[in-house]
């Protein structure tokens, strides 16, 4: 808590900061933690990939992967975004996928989220993403001739 002295007055300012400096390997965890692989019906599975975003206000959005035939689902990203959006929030900080398949290993997002995440705030284009092989890069990285 600060105070300020402004006209005679001292006014008590309380500042928040918000620590957005959480780890990969924390994010790595919370998404190897969200897979859930299962079926939903006879058409349906879900949960084969997890996603875990990282917001500016230091909040974690996670999502799962939704597979049904002829291309009506939607990626672990998407999920992530929309719970994220939600509660409305859109610029993301870190994100990690991983799949049932990858080891626990980060997985790089599709085209079609990458251009998602990179239109839903303006500087997302600066979320770090965590790759297969532990590199860390951008989606702007990801995108070179992004929109
Ligand atoms: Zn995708």
């Amino acid at each position: 808590m600060n105070v300020v002295h402004l006209y005679g007055l001292d006014l008590i300012i309380k500042l928040e900061f918000v620590e957005v400096n959480m780890e990969f390997s924390e994010l790595q965890k919370i998404a190897q933690n969200t897979l859930n692989e299962r079926r939903l019906s006879r058409l349906a599975t879900a949960g084969t990939v997890a996603a875990a975003f990282l917001t500016d206000k230091g909040n974690v959005y996670t999502g799962v992967c939704i597979d049904v035939p002829a291309g009506m689902g939607f990626c672990a990203e998407h999920a992530a975004a929309a719970a994220m959006i939600t509660a409305g929030e859109s610029k993301i900080v870190k994100m990690v996928a991983t799949g049932v398949d990858d080891n626990g290993c980060g997985c790089a997002p599709c085209g079609r989220c990458r251009e998602f995440i990179n239109s839903i705030h303006d500087d997302n284009y600066l979320c770090e993403v965590l790759l297969e092989d532990g590199t860390i890069t951008t989606i702007g990285e990801l995108l070179p001739y992004r929109l």
